[in-house]
């Protein structure tokens, strides 16, 4: 296992008071962050900034990727008063782009496509200039949801792709990489007024052809915005860093990402797919 973090991989400690005040709000309104949940190394920045990435329809995830930090467990009941609460959280923290994920729920027959859409609805309420990106499961790839999903008012559609086709049965062994694809896909389809968004962790074990074999589907599929991060990971229990990426192979990647067509590429060891989000709209 590579544990020893090279000197590109250490971090400034955030401003403890920002970050406090952040965590408060989020406490007081019941809410889960990405941020905390899947450990994400940039919360410091990103809370000091008015940054957050609310993950609704609870804690606990249907699927078990190998690389993520949510707990995968029994789903918890869909909370009716949480859109409320993000939207008083976006309030509070002043937010003017707004990221909303979720964990998986494959035990929901609309998927939580219904929460995603009440979300929406409520963070337009305090004001028609705040920017919604949604970072969405794959949904399981039904049409009937993701047309209902398109209906909705929001700007970005994210949905990550997270690895090469080949390691698929490792890391994200429940999805498919076709069907992401497909699911991209279609809502560009749906909604050609959309942004599309997708991102990898590198690290893993991949090829540097399989990642620009990766960007080239995207493209393919007329993906607009790419986020290409190093794999971290979370504990002993997930699958271990193959690879630190060097920031010379990240900025080679960025290069090749623009060469493609691609709108904005963040391509950095930090970046996971929230990171910088509002800049890649600039
Ligand atoms: Fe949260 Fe995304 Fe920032 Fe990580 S990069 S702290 S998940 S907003
Ligand atoms: Fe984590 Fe998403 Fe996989 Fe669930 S589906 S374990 S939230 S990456």
């Amino acid at each position: 296992m590579k544990s020893k973090f090279p000197e590109w991989l250490k971090r400034r400690l955030p401003a403890q008071d920002k970050w406090m005040q952040v965590e408060e709000v989020l406490k007081d309104l019941n809410l889960n962050t990405v941020c905390q949940s899947a450990k994400c190394p940039n919360q410091g920045e990103c809370f000091v900034n008015n940054t957050a990435t609310f993950m609704i329809l609870g804690k606990n995830c249907t699927r078990n990727c190998r690389f993520c930090a949510v707990n995968s467990s029994r789903p918890e009941k869909v909370d009716p008063q949480e859109p409320i609460n993000v939207a008083e959280a976006v309030k509070k923290l002043n937010l003017r782009y707004v990221v909303i994920t979720s964990v998986t729920r494959d035990d929901l027959k609309e998927g939580g496509v219904n929460q995603f859409i009440e979300v929406v609805k409520e963070i337009n309420m305090i004001s028609a200039e705040i920017k919604i990106e949604l970072l969405t499961p794959d949904f399981q790839g039904e049409i009937e949801i993701l047309k209902k999903l398109a209906a909705a008012d929001f700007e970005v559609f994210n949905h990550n792709i997270e690895t090469v086709p080949r390691l698929y049965g490792s890391v994200r062994p429940e999805a498919d990489y076709k069907q992401s694809l497909f699911v991209l896909d279609k809502m560009k389809f749906l909604k050609a007024e959309l942004y599309t968004k997708s991102g990898i962790m590198v690290g893993l074990g991949e090829k540097k052809e399989e990642v620009i074999e990766v960007m080239k589907d995207l493209r393919k599929k007329d993906v607009d915005i790419l986020t290409i991060g190093q794999y971290l990971s979370p504990s002993k229990l997930h699958l271990e860093v193959k690879e630190f990426i060097t920031p010379e192979l990240f900025a080679e990647y960025k290069t090749i990402g623009e060469s493609l067509g691609f709108k904005s590429v963040v391509s950095e060891p930090f970046a996971r797919s929230s990171y910088h989000a509002a800049e890649s709209l600039a």
